[in-house]
């Protein structure tokens, strides 16, 4: 899997891989099983707490997360087709970084509480809700991503880029 990162500071000329909108999967197949298991070994290669398809050029509803490896554990998560079905309106700064977007730093706006449905890597139908931790920005990034948005498209206005000096996790 090749990550596909975009240094070009201009946001018209984006990869347009990273602007796909991703489609559904029908079933989760053994396939798309051995897909996932690639994603997340991809991600935890690249020292990140979220990937999604398109972001290594797959046109798939599928990204996998796990913010607790950034506190040394692992406890990941592979989502299909998920879907942001309630959240608050309350929103917060997140402090953010991209791996397809590594020279930015950014606060990007995020509801503080969010409930995603998915389908988990045995096909079954999930729920996850998240209040106020890092978990739901992760979620919002990552499913940003699956609908072709990056968070440079999230900030309210003009906002002073930051540039990273630190590890660079996805979604953090
Ligand atoms: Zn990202």
């Amino acid at each position: 899997m090749k990550l596909i990162t975009n240094l070009d500071h201009s946001k018209e000329e984006f990869d347009k891989r990273l602007r796909y909108k991703t489609e559904p999967v029908e079933k989760v197949t053994s396939k798309f099983q051995d897909v996932a298991l690639e994603l997340l070994k991809a991600m935890y290669s690249l020292n990140a707490i979220g990937l999604a398809a398109n972001q290594v050029g797959l046109k798939i509803q599928l990204c996998v997360l796990d913010p607790a490896f950034l506190f040394g554990k692992k406890i990941p998560i592979v989502m299909f087709n998920p879907q942001i079905v309630e959240h608050g309106e309350e929103l917060y700064g997140s402090p953010e970084g991209c791996l397809s977007l590594p020279e930015f730093g950014l606060t990007v706006p995020r509801f503080r509480k969010v409930v995603v449905k998915y389908l988990g890597i045995g096909g079954k139908e999930h729920t996850i809700k998240d209040d106020n931790s890092l978990l739901a920005s992760v979620l919002q990034h990552e499913l940003d991503h699956l609908n072709g948005v990056l968070m440079v498209d999230r900030l309210p206005e003009r906002q002073e880029v930051t540039y990273k000096d630190h590890i660079i996790i996805e979604g953090d």
